[in-house]
């Protein structure tokens, strides 16, 4: 099994206290998880930018390459945006937050579902799988968790 010791970088906000900050975070959160699971997520391609705007989320994306006429491939990553506000609250929100993105990039969720139901259950998927990679005490740190928290009701009965 492969798999080296290197950082895991995060794109955005570069050479700022805040890009240091969940720096650290996110390559905590990474070291934390399972070997196995972290070498499948490496295969993913997950890229991890820290945003100006915007609430954190995980949305798959597709490059097409052309070879020729005929042979096209195609190349899938999982881009995981982290909000900015993670900065602001405990590290345990913030590595429960990165914990989720990551789960949904992990169990390969894609940002587009069919109904609320699948939503709903993709959401309490990722938090199954942020309890199985240790994290259960962020997760609980977190009153907007979807398993125990009000992340349902915030997102889908506002
Ligand atoms: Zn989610």
């Amino acid at each position: 099994m492969i798999d080296n010791e290197d950082d895991y970088f995060l794109h955005g906000a570069v050479g700022t206290e805040s890009h240091d900050k969940i720096y650290q975070i996110y390559n905590a959160v990474m070291k934390k998880i399972p070997e196995r699971d972290r070498f499948d997520l490496q295969k993913k391609h997950v890229v991890v930018v820290l945003a100006d705007k915007t609430n954190s989320f995980c949305v798959p994306a597709w490059f097409i390459l052309q070879q020729s006429e005929e042979i096209c491939t195609s190349i899938s990553i999982h881009l995981i945006v982290l909000s900015p506000g993670i900065v602001e609250r405990p590290r345990r929100s913030a590595v429960y937050t990165i914990a989720h993105e990551l789960a949904h990039a992990y169990l390969g969720h894609s940002y587009f579902v069919n109904s609320d139901e699948e939503a709903k259950e993709n959401e309490i998927k990722a938090d199954q799988q942020v309890i199985k990679w240790g994290f259960k005490k962020e997760l609980m740190s977190d009153p907007d968790n979807y398993i125990y928290g009000n992340g349902i009701k915030n997102v889908f009965e506002p």
